[in-house]
């Protein structure tokens, strides 16, 4: 099978890394502000704004909501180099609600969001988990009562990264108690301005911030609903699809840092960091080649639903191989942090090893991904 971009893609991809070349400066500001853990600041919005301008943060969108009608390859071509670059592959807004509220959205909510979001002016928090939601995400129960010409949200949310700075809530709230419990879900886009909002922050092991979400009595319009009343977990389940779409253009990158440091420092002659690095080269080559199938059933029309989780499980599960290798590489000096003299490579695998816990967990967990692989891909039974 030939995995190769047509020349014309070869072409783009040229065109995007020569932008952010360009933008060394803007780019290394933004990276080192997301590196902080607090999200997007003046520097992240700047690059993003960038990216927006030339239509690459939503590239398959039509050109009326600020896309340019390409074909997902291209989509995928900008999704590495941003990844390589920034360590942003996309926004929630144009990766995750974006292309829901383009199939199900109402006109107002497309003439409102889809521009915006595609010129990078504004980003979205996920607003699924609560304490007791979230591998049963069916589970939630934050209440959002219908009052006639409003609705009144009660409850809270837990693990919700981007509510400190994204301006909008893409909220999963429950709007009648069936069962099955999935069937009384409906989805909102909530201005998180709204009085009656309080946003909490909660520090990972990695030093990212992630939220708690509280709703007080807040008021929320008729016209915040998504598609239609309690059909919102199907919608949630389609955007998570597109959530679990990545690149490993970042693991690449670091790998070869490694590989370099390995060769420098002479660690290459130890058989054992040898196998180590081979391993890791397969490991990477394979989840590559599933992102390019991915990227290639997407640009063909197909929908990649137990793919994606496939893909999911692979980048994040190298991207932990990777990281715990690294730490063994460098021996007791990986975990010694940035600002010492002692700490590798600038303490950043040390950093990195933290972090890459949570891409285990988020956007559904490891054993959750082989649920769906096993029952969606393979059709064995539930439960
Ligand atoms: C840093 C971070 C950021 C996050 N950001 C967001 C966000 O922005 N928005 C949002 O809505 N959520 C977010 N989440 C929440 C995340 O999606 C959930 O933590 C995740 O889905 C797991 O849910 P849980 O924590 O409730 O664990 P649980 O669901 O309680 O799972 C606990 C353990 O049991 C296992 N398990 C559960 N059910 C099964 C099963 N059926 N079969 C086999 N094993 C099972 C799990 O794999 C896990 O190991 C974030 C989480 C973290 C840690």
């Amino acid at each position: 099978m030939d995995f190769r971009f047509s020349p014309e893609e070869e072409k783009f991809k040229e065109e995007v890394r020569t932008f952010f070349e360009r933008e060394a400066e803007c780019v290394s500001a933004a990276k080192e502000e997301w590196d902080s853990g607090l999200g997007y600041g003046p520097n992240c919005w700047n690059i993003l704004q960038k990216i927006g301008g030339k239509g690459w943060l939503c590239p398959t969108w039509p050109k009326k909501y600020g896309g340019l009608a390409l074909s997902y390859m291209y989509r995928y071509i900008i999704m590495e180099q941003m990844q390589y670059y920034l360590n942003i592959y996309s926004t929630v807004g144009a990766g995750m609600a974006g292309p829901v509220i383009l199939s199900h959205g109402s006109e107002e909510q497309k003439d409102q969001f889809l521009l915006p979001i595609a010129r990078g002016e504004i980003e979205f928090a996920l607003g699924y988990s609560e304490p007791q939601a979230g591998s049963d995400l069916a589970a939630l129960m934050i209440r959002a009562e219908d009052r006639g010409d409003h609705f009144l949200i009660n409850g809270s949310k837990l693990f919700n990264t981007r509510a400190h700075y994204a301006q909008y809530h893409w909220l999963g709230a429950r709007t009648e108690l069936t069962e099955p419990k999935y069937k009384g879900i409906s989805l909102f886009i909530v201005d998180l301005k709204t009085p009656g909002i309080t946003i909490s922050p909660i520090w990972t092991v990695g030093k990212t911030r992630t939220n708690e979400v509280f709703y007080d009595n807040v008021k929320v319009p008729k016209e915040a609903l998504v598609g239609q009343k309690n059909r919102g977990f199907y919608y949630i389940l389609e955007a998570l699809d597109y959530e679990r779409i990545s690149t490993v253009s970042g693991i690449e990158r670091d790998f070869m840092e490694i590989l370099e440091y390995v060769k420098k420092t002479g660690k290459g002659k130890d058989p054992v960091i040898r196998q180590k690095i081979a391993n890791l080269a397969i490991e990477i080559e394979s989840a590559r080649l599933l992102a390019l199938r991915v990227a290639w059933m997407l640009n063909n029309e197909k929908i990649p639903n137990y793919e994606a989780g496939m893909l999911k499980l692979l980048v994040s599960e190298t991207e932990q191989n990777f990281v715990n290798t690294s730490m063994q590489i460098f021996g007791p000096y990986g975990q010694i942090r940035k600002g010492s003299k002692w700490a590798q490579l600038n303490g950043k695998y040390e950093r990195n090893y933290r972090d890459s816990l949570e891409s285990l967990v988020t956007r559904g967990t490891s054993e959750i991904m082989r649920n769906v692989i096993a029952t969606r891909g393979l059709g064995l039974p539930r439960g």
